[in-house]
Parts: C-alpha cells; structure tokens; sequence
C-alpha cells in the first residue's frame, strides 16, 4: 500500500512536469529571440491570409510572397507586422471587407462606412518595412467607403519604412468616400513611406453631393507624416466637394481623439487632375493637404514638384487612359535569378501604360550533376546548378547501394528456380499419377475379364 501510494505520487509527479513542460513548449512563441519579441513568421500567402485568424498577433515576413493567385478578402489588423524588407506582390482587391466603422465628414456628420485594401481596417496597428507591388485595389462603392494600398483605415497606427506601388480605383456611389495610397480615413504615424501610385475616382452619386478625399498617403485624417515620399497620377471626376492633396486629401481630426499632427519633410511629385461640378464650388486641391480643418506643424522642408490640373468640363469622365480606342501593346519582362519578372502594358496612341502580373524569379536551370556516387556505406551526392549565374541550384544524396537488394535479387532469382522446379516436378507426378490410373484401369478390365473383382478383393482386404 505504502509502495503503491508512493509509486502514485512518483507517477502523478513525473506527469505534473511534463504537463508542465509541454505547456510551455505550447506556449513558446513560434520563432522568439526573447519573449517581447515573440512573431510568427508568413512565408506565403495562406499564412498571411490566417492573420485574419489572430489579427492581434505579431509577424514577420521571411519571404516576398504572390498574392496574385486568388482575390484577397482585405482582413483587419491590430497586432504589429515586420515586412523585414519583403513585398508583397499582385495584390488584387475588389471587395470591401466585412468591418465597418463610423466615418465623419468635414460638418462632423457620421456616415457608416466600408474600407478596402490589404487591410479593411488597421486599429492601434505597427506596420514596418513592408512593400507592395503590382497592388490594383479596384472598388465599385455602394455607400459610403474608402480604399487604399495598405488600408482601408487606420486608428491610432504607425506606419513605417513602407512601400506601395499600384493603382487604386474608385466608383463612388456614396457620401463620404475617397481613396489614398496606403490609407484612406483615420489616424496615424506614416514615417519614411512612400507611394507610387495611380488614384482614380469616379463619382456616380445621384442622390446629392459626395464629399470626395484623395491624397497620395492618406485620403482624410490626421496625424504625422514624416519623410514621406510621394509619386502620385490622380484623376478625379467629382459631383460633390473635393479634397485632394499630394500628402493627405483633408488634414482632420474627424472628430477622433489623436494629438499627433504634422506634415515634414515630405516629398510630392506627380499630377492631380480633377473637375469638381459643383456650383457651390471650392476645389481644394494642394500639393500636401488639399484642406486643412485642423492645423497640422508644416516645416519648410516640405518639396513638390506637383501639376495640379483642373477642367470645368464635365462631360467626360477623367482617366489616366485619354483615349476613345485604346491601342495596347503588352511587354512581358521575364524574371531573372533575383528579379521578379513583370508584364507592362502601354497605350500606342497616348501613352498611358501600368505594370501587373509580377512573376517570381527563376534560376535556369541546367542537368544534375553527380559530385559523387554513393556505394554501400554512403550515400552519393548530386547537384544542379544556375546556366546563367551559376549559383547551387538544388541538391539531392544518391541512396546507399543495397546489399540487401542484391540478396533479394538472387532469392528471388532462386525462388524463380524453386517455381520452376515445384512446378515441373508437379508436371511429372502429374504424368505419374495419369499413368498410373491408366494402368490401373487397364488391369481391372484386364481382371474383369478374367472374372476377378478387383474391387472384392479390396473389401476382402479391409475385411482382413
Ligand atoms: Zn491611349
Ligand atoms: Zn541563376
């Protein structure tokens, strides 16, 4: 009883450790130097389309990933998200996402609101040295919606070190509605960002006049920019009040609760073209807020290079593509060993060209080659290297050379043999035994004709 107990507590004690144990193997980050620096690593696009599973979580990216295989389904995000200098390419989006939230316009009136991009909506979010390339963000709005490269809004994030490259498309048919670059309502740090970007907004609103916001990083809001460096080829064709700028479309605190509030050292290049066909007309249009409702610090080493085109011709609506019939010629530039290839279509008769459909790179790879045979103690090695920059491509070991194998060959060999010789041996026993009742029954009609009972004489047999 004594040792039975005793042997029970040993046991339940053994078991309690290793509870204990596996619950901290359970609980230990995924790759973690110290525990403050606990991320999951998103290598491709499925991994980064399950941080819509834990969007409070902390990442990083190891690799550059296609996005282009399938639409993306834009997800919220508040965790922190380390691109490590990775792109993100062929985002495409043509949906808003599920979250909304409350959007205001310049008079404080609330509209409810749908947000597209990489991200719906980003809240209390770190997003860092992450780019992306090939984005087309192409969003036909019901109501009110804004759209942009990295998120559709932001509340309280910190963007920095990122990168868009792409095109953002609206049809609005809302109230309060824009799109930017890498955000388009809200707040937040955009530091040392840039955007190359295309912005078209289309306004089909009947009902009255939109209130529309375009700007280069971020549509309407506030809060600091930063070395922001912006390429910006905008076209606007708006109903309502406009508000374009090559920073920020409207400089507001949209009523949010957000102290930080500057535009420095920032970079704008680019044209903004625009109508706004309204007869209560302000065009607000400028190359780093278009308006400011709330004053944000502006330092004067703010530079632009900025065209600010705008047209009292409504008729037409405005696109970066300025022909009845486009004529399109379609350039593919393969991928290299580390470039990722491109396809860039250009109009021949205005000009007008984008570049999607980015593709991996791709060594050329040339035959295997065997460094050296495997024998029966060990395994061989062979290698395939890059024709062009001759880098170790793949390798992959030869198999031991079997004994066994051998062994096998030659029993299955002998077992042949043995097939053989059964089933020829069968063969005579076969003719034995047919030999043998044809003897057999010779003799017994032989013995009938003597007048013998052959078979008496086996029931006088088992009788004796
Ligand atoms: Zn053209
Ligand atoms: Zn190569």
């Amino acid at each position: 009883m004594i040792k039975f107990s005793y042997a029970k507590r040993v046991i339940s004690g053994i078991t309690s450790v290793g509870m204990l144990a596996l619950f901290f193997l359970c609980s230990m980050p995924v790759a973690a130097e110290n525990q403050t620096d606990a991320y999951t690593e998103i290598s491709d696009a499925a991994g980064l389309m399950a941080v819509a599973n834990a969007p409070e979580g902390n990442y990083r990216l190891t690799a550059d990933i296609d996005l282009g295989e399938s639409e993306w389904q834009p997800i919220p995000f508040s965790g922190k998200l380390d691109g490590a200098g990775h792109t993100l390419y062929n985002l495409h989006v043509t949906a808003t996402g599920k979250d909304k939230r409350v959007t205001r316009d310049g008079n404080l009136k609330e509209y409810d609101t749908e947000f597209a991009g990489l991200f719906s909506v980003m809240e209390n979010a770190e997003v860092k040295d992450l780019s992306l390339k090939g984005a087309f963000v192409d969003i036909s709005g019901k109501g009110s919606c804004f759209a942009a490269i990295l998120s559709g809004y932001s509340d309280g994030s910190t963007v920095s070190g990122c990168s868009v490259e792409g095109r953002v498309h609206m049809i609005n048919n809302g109230v309060n509605a824009g799109v930017a670059g890498v955000a388009g309502y809200g707040t937040g740090v955009f530091e040392e960002c840039k955007a190359d970007v295309e912005l078209v907004f289309e306004d089909r609103y009947t009902e009255g006049k939109c209130e529309q916001f375009l700007g280069g990083i971020m549509s309407c809001g506030i809060g600091d920019f930063k070395s922001c460096d912006v390429n910006i080829n905008a076209y606007d064709s708006c109903h309502g009040y406009v508000h374009n700028g090559g920073i920020v479309g409207m400089f507001y605190r949209c009523g949010m609760k957000y102290s930080k509030r500057s535009i420095t050292s920032c970079y704008v290049e680019g044209q903004i073209s625009f109508f706004e066909d309204n007869k209560d007309r302000r065009a607000y249009c400028k190359p780093f807020g278009g308006e400011f409702l709330t004053a944000p610090k502006i330092n004067s080493n703010n530079k632009h290079k900025l065209t600010i085109n705008e047209t009292k011709d409504y008729s037409k609506v405005l696109s970066p593509e300025a022909c009845e019939k486009p004529d399109y010629e379609t350039t593919v530039t393969p991928p290299d060993c580390t470039n990722w290839g491109y396809t860039k279509h250009t109009c021949r008769t205005c000009d007008y060209s984008w570049i999607d459909s980015y593709t991996p790179p791709q060594h050329d790879a040339d035959k295997w080659v065997t460094v050296s045979e495997s024998d029966y103690e060990h395994e061989g090695l062979k290698r395939q290297y890059c024709k062009k920059c001759g880098n170790l491509i793949s390798e992959k070991t030869i198999p031991l050379k079997s004994a066994d194998k051998e062994k096998d060959k030659k029993s299955a060999d002998n077992s042949n043999v043995t097939v053989w010789a059964i089933a020829a041996s069968s063969g005579i026993l076969l003719i034995l035994e047919i030999a043998a009742i044809i003897y057999s029954h010779k003799r017994n009609k032989a013995a009938e004709s003597e007048g013998t009972d052959s078979e008496k004489t086996d029931d006088n047999d088992e009788i004796s």
